[in-house]
């Protein structure tokens, strides 16, 4: 089941019971809408109806936490759950968000080991990300941010694996801008700034050609080519969009759930085909 508040608009529940039918499960994917005073009776639930595993998305990634018996290393870490396990009756947590991402760079043939990373924002999605990186051993990774005071909270919660090698960056200040993008090689946006339906909203960062040696990536999968990935492509950067994470970190869930390997081509072309009918 997905868990979440609104839940109407979620690809999830395509993507996974096209996996099912793929594989020939026997299994079915429900999202579910829960009231926000609910959230306990319905993990609860979850035990009660034998259901094997859930999604947890927006806004409940925290809210869950306390009703489950165990939690993954980074959930742990992150404070955020986006996917529940139900083994013989046992609840844990996992989150797959940034391990989604992760494993979308690698597809590109990337690995964080050893690279500069810049992150734009200090949302949940840069947590997730910066969390699953920190697992990779990036030589360090500048936390690019508008609000202070979160800045520093992400700094702390990436405290146990880098704690020398987060540097924060003031959106507000060119000359560490500067330096900070001249020194990554990676790029990641994680701002909703160009996401559906304000796709032309101006991007954070304006790149230059003296960028071109980043690679920019944007969370955002709708559209598929934000403007920021327009502009990084125009300079010569190579680019990924924030499609496969998606996949990944649905594919990590659904082998948590199934102990089956994920269909990955099945489920990104089932994706993309409903994307393109919108
Ligand atoms: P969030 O928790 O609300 O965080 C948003 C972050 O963006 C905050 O740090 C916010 O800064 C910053 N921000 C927003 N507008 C800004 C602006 N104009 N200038 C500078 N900073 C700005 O949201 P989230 O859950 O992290 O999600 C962020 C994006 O990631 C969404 O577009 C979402 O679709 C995408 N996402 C994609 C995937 C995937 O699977 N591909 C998964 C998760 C999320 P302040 O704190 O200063 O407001």
């Amino acid at each position: 089941v997905l868990l979440g508040n609104p839940v109407g608009h979620s690809l999830s529940p395509l993507m996974h019971n096209h996996a099912f039918r793929t594989l020939g499960l026997n299994w079915t994917y429900v999202p579910c809408l829960v009231e926000e005073e609910e959230i306990g009776s319905a993990i609860s639930g979850l035990k009660g109806l034998s259901i094997k595993g859930a999604n947890v998305t927006i806004p409940f990634k925290e809210k869950v936490i306390p009703f489950l018996d165990n939690l993954s290393d980074e959930a742990h870490i992150m404070k955020a759950v986006n996917t529940i396990v139900n083994k013989d009756g046992q609840l844990t947590g996992y989150n797959t968000d940034g391990m989604g991402f992760v494993r979308s760079l690698e597809e590109l043939g990337v690995s964080p080991k050893g690279k500069s990373i810049a992150i734009i924002g200090t949302g949940g999605a840069a947590k997730g990300v910066a969390v699953a990186l920190t697992y990779h051993q990036p030589k360090e990774i500048y936390i690019i941010y508008r609000s202070y005071e979160k800045a520093v909270a992400l700094k702390e919660t990436l405290a146990h694996s880098l704690a020398n090698s987060i540097k924060l960056v003031s959106l507000a200040s060119a000359s560490e801008l500067v330096s900070a993008l001249t020194e990554s090689q990676l790029l990641i946006n994680t701002t909703p700034v160009g996401m559906y339906p304000k796709v032309d909203q101006e991007p954070i960062i304006k790149l230059k050609p003296k960028y071109r040696h980043l690679l920019v990536a944007d969370l955002i999968y709708n559209p598929l080519e934000t403007r920021l990935l327009q502009e990084a492509k125009k300079i010569g950067c190579q680019t990924l969009s924030g499609l496969g994470m998606f996949i990944h970190q649905g594919a990590l869930a659904f082998e948590l759930w199934t102990g089956h390997k994920a269909p990955i081509e099945a489920m990104k072309k089932t994706v993309l085909n409903s994307m393109a009918l919108k």
